[in-house]
């Protein structure tokens, strides 16, 4: 997802510039498995210091299930808006100072402004701690691991954590 600025850069503040965006293939982090196209949208303005960057995009990622551990397809409608800066001057090119707003992004000496990293980092913001294949998801027997949205399995419903925990303790003393 690189954009060549360089015009943009020597344009008046206020200027904008529209992409949309479609992306195949595209591998954005070793932890997270994209299972679709990204597609979406950009605004790239001049401002003041840099650019104003900000859009959406939707892509599906394939997670694992919090209570099944099963893994699932999750649509994803994910916006950004970031500021980039530049590392040279676009008339002299000289280079300049990194920017004092730690969380800017850099424009490459090339004038090339690259929303790959701003996109990742949202994206991995966006997906709850807590994922679950359905909100109904009935996860696994704590004391065989049966995946219970495939059904009942044979073993006895736990009756209370206090009398099962006294069960373990009659079983470790008779195994002893
Ligand atoms: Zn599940
Ligand atoms: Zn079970």
């Amino acid at each position: 997802m690189l954009y060549n600025v360089a015009q943009l850069m020597k344009a008046s503040v206020g200027t904008s510039l529209e992409y949309d965006i479609h992306e195949e293939d595209i591998q954005l982090d070793e932890d997270l498995k994209i299972v679709s196209p990204i597609d979406g949208h950009v605004r790239i303005r001049r401002t003041n210091q840099g650019l104003l960057v900000d859009g959406w995009v939707d892509l599906t990622l394939e997670l694992a299930c919090t209570r099944c551990l099963e893994e699932f397809e999750q649509p994803m409608h994910v916006t950004f808006m970031e500021q980039f800066y530049p590392t040279v001057d676009i008339i002299t090119g000289t280079m300049l100072p990194p920017s004092e707003d730690e969380d800017a992004f850099p424009i490459d000496d090339h004038h090339l402004l690259d929303l790959t990293e701003a996109i990742r980092q949202r994206v991995l913001l966006e997906i709850p701690m807590v994922t679950l294949c359905r909100e109904d998801c009935a996860g696994l027997c704590s004391q065989c691991g049966h995946n219970l949205n495939l059904g009942p399995c044979d073993c006895q419903p736990e009756v209370d954590t206090r009398f099962s925990v006294l069960q373990k303790l009659l079983q470790n003393g008779s195994e002893a």
